[in-house]
């Protein structure tokens, strides 16, 4: 049976947009020691924009745009939106691309006639064994000075490199205040670039960050973090942040804009988005058991 001091945190909790799935939740929220928090849609609004299009190789930059958001377009993903978004914009019809695999922390490929369309971050080239040539490195070496993610979009062609840019959550800053005061650690797990990562920590105050990771290397990091310090709540929004959410002792996922399967994998959500939510739900459950333990 749940304790009536669960009931009433759970209520508590929902009038302030927490949902607690069950009384499990709280008592492992109440001994967190270390939140982890990732970057893209959690600790910078979900209203990635693109900032500049570079177009290559005699390719116009509605046509790099074009290409881009047709194979991006059945992509859940900030920056899959913030494409789509300029393109409608724009104005711009899509050549329709139906086979589409996505790869969750590095980009998506699309597949037209046989052809190939990249779109993704310099690491999913790596990956895929595809060089960059100097015009496309100079290009993402300015975009990493200005503190913005670029995208390549390669057809067997270079056809341009896109550069997008989110803000910081406005309660970004207080709500990483909150938890330090709760003598709780704070770490960000990022898979963008070390340059965007480290210009977001400094913003929100955070000195503990790793850039560059892929779905299971973030697991991986809730692992290491669990062993150096002790039970990890992980905050996050995206499918690539599933796995972290899973093998955190408390998973917690943005409930508007987040992902079907970051808010299934998680035991928390937060209803409105609002990462001062997090301390709160860690203050509410620590109040909670201390009349149960
Ligand atoms: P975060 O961990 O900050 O939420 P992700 O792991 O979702 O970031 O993405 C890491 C990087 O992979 C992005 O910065 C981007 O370069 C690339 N990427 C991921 N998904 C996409 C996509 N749908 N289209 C293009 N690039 C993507
Ligand atoms: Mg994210």
């Amino acid at each position: 049976s749940t304790p009536a001091a669960f009931l009433s945190a759970i209520a508590a909790g929902a009038r302030r947009g927490l949902l607690f799935k069950g009384g499990m939740a709280l008592e492992a929220l109440a001994r967190v020691r270390v939140v982890a928090m990732d970057k893209t849609g959690t600790l910078t609004e979900n209203r990635v924009a693109v900032q500049a299009i570079h177009a290559l190789d005699g390719t116009g930059p509605d046509q790099v745009l074009g290409l881009a958001a047709a194979v991006e377009a059945r992509s859940e993903h900030p920056i899959a939106r913030a494409i789509l978004e300029e393109a409608r914009a724009r104005g711009l019809s899509l050549p329709e691309i139906r086979e589409v695999e996505a790869r969750p922390g590095l980009g998506v490929i699309g597949r037209r006639n046989g052809d190939r369309i990249w779109v993704g971050s310099p690491r999913l080239f790596q990956q895929e064994g595809i060089a960059l040539p100097p015009e496309v490195h100079a290009h993402l070496k300015a975009a990493e000075q200005a503190g913005r993610t670029a995208l390549l979009v390669y057809d067997g062609r270079w056809r341009g490199v896109i550069e997008v840019a989110d803000r910081v959550r406005p309660e970004a800053v207080e709500a990483v205040r909150a938890l330090r005061r709760l003598g709780v650690e704070v770490a960000m797990l990022t898979g963008d670039h070390p340059a965007v990562a480290r210009a977001v920590a400094g913003t929100v105050g955070i000195a503990r960050f790793e850039a560059g990771l892929l779905p299971e290397e973030k697991l991986e990091r809730i692992r290491a973090l669990a062993r150096e310090i002790g039970p990890v709540a992980m905050v996050g929004d995206g499918v690539n942040d599933a796995p972290a959410l899973a093998a955190a002792s408390v998973g917690i996922a943005m409930g508007r804009m987040g992902s079907d399967v970051a808010i299934e994998s998680a035991d928390v959500v937060l209803l409105q988005d609002d990462l001062r939510r997090v301390a709160e739900a860690i203050a509410l459950a620590r109040a909670a058991m201390r009349t149960v333990w």
